[in-house]
């Protein structure tokens, strides 16, 4: 994170943090100002200054005159903050100030920056009262986050003029807590401060990439891509590397009906013809998933799903059949597709279950295209009329 600022207050910055730390304490004062600023829900930028100087007193206590400009260059909102009037329509004076949010991601930032200030009992406090809205605003993402991002941040700020006398120096120290400072000057005066926390690593870099096995595209180095990429790679390889399915091996003790999908079997089944729908589509470079059910839904009365049982007890693939009006009045079913994962292939596995299928959908169609090896398992054991729609080599 790069912010700019006024030279005269980088400089008084740099003073603070050179100096040595200090001991810390949460006294009735620093008490006092969370307990107001938590029941009010607003401060002045004076009553931060007095906070802050009641732990960070190096520089002689200049960060009291540095709060205005630092809620600046962090881009807060400074409003009027006002004393309720005893009547309506007494005059009252009014002050800078922020809202509590905005007050604490000041205190974080400054943490952050090496400021001796404790947060973390108003992002407590804070963390209990965004409780499980959905929606934050800036500050209150960060709010959320603190003890993830704490001591791993690394800033940048830069004096908003570049001092053009003088040689050019670069002093780099640690304070007692481990947070890295390097300071650029040019003469006696600095241009850039730059604060790494002790837990800030330098990011390691990220790039678009394809995973050849799932297809997905994905950033490196990210942690949302990479736990998003998981999920989507795992499945992927659960259906062309199944385990052993015990709920199908259950129903299929009793032979191949059990391995129907039909509108009263269980909404597992239809999840796992879905995935095999998805699978198919991915091989086969489609754009629909044709399968109108899932693991939470039921495909309608008109489809038919059915998984093949592997030598393992293995989910080895799926079909799906639909019936249709569009050719015939009457209705007939058309097998819409059929996909089994590579290991289980050339292993009859379609073969031992064709008798099946003609005796329970008739002779049925097969929606177009079709794949070589359809076409050759039609020639040996389709029906005349689905031998009679195939194209002639
Ligand atoms: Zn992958």
């Amino acid at each position: 994170m790069i912010f700019k600022l006024p030279g005269e207050t980088l400089l008084r910055l740099c003073e603070i943090i050179s100096e040595a730390q200090r001991a810390f304490t949460a006294s009735p004062t620093v008490l006092r100002f969370e307990n107001a600023l938590l029941a009010e829900g607003v401060c002045t930028l004076t009553a931060i200054g007095t906070h802050l100087v009641a732990n960070e007193k190096r520089g002689f206590s200049a960060i009291k005159e540095l709060v205005e400009d630092l809620a600046t260059v962090f881009d807060l909102y400074i409003q009027g903050i006002y004393p309720r009037p005893e009547c309506l329509g007494d005059e009252v004076e009014g002050e800078k100030g922020l809202n509590a949010a905005d007050a604490t991601w000041l205190l974080i930032m400054l943490e952050a920056i090496g400021v001796q200030v404790d947060p973390s009992r108003l992002v407590e406090a804070l963390v209990t009262h965004i409780g499980d809205r959905k929606l934050l605003t800036g500050t209150e993402f960060d709010i959320l986050h603190y003890k993830h991002t704490l001591g791993k941040r690394r800033i940048q700020l830069n004096a908003d003029r570049t001092f053009l006398e003088g040689p050019v120096t670069q002093k780099t120290f640690k304070d007692s807590i481990g947070n890295r400072y390097t300071v650029c000057s040019r003469g006696d005066l600095p241009y850039s401060l730059e604060i790494s926390g002790p837990k800030y690593r330098e990011p390691k870099p990220q790039e678009a990439v394809t995973c050849d096995l799932c297809g997905m595209l994905y950033v490196t180095n990210h942690p949302g891509d990479a736990r998003r990429h998981k999920t989507t790679h795992d499945r992927v390889v659960r259906r062309l590397n199944p385990k052993p399915s015990a709920r199908l091996q259950k129903r299929v003790v009793t032979g191949i009906t059990g391995e129907l999908v039909g509108p009263d079997a269980p909404l597992w089944m239809h999840g796992e013809v879905y995935e095999r729908a998805a699978a198919f589509r991915r091989e086969f470079g489609y754009d629909f998933i044709q399968w109108p059910g899932g693991s939470s839904t039921r495909a309608p009365s008109d489809w038919r799903g059915h998984l093949f049982a592997g030598p393992g007890g293995e989910i080895a693939g799926a079909c799906a059949f639909m019936h249709t009006t569009s050719r015939k009045a009457e209705g007939e079913w058309s097998l819409q597709w059929i996909w089994i994962a590579p290991r289980f292939r050339r292993m009859g596995l379609l073969e031992t279950r064709w008798a099946d299928f003609q005796q329970r959908y008739g002779d049925f169609d097969l929606e177009k295209p079709l794949s070589e090896a359809m076409v050759n398992f039609l020639w040996k054991h389709g029906s005349e009329a689905q031998r009679a729609s195939l194209p002639v080599f």
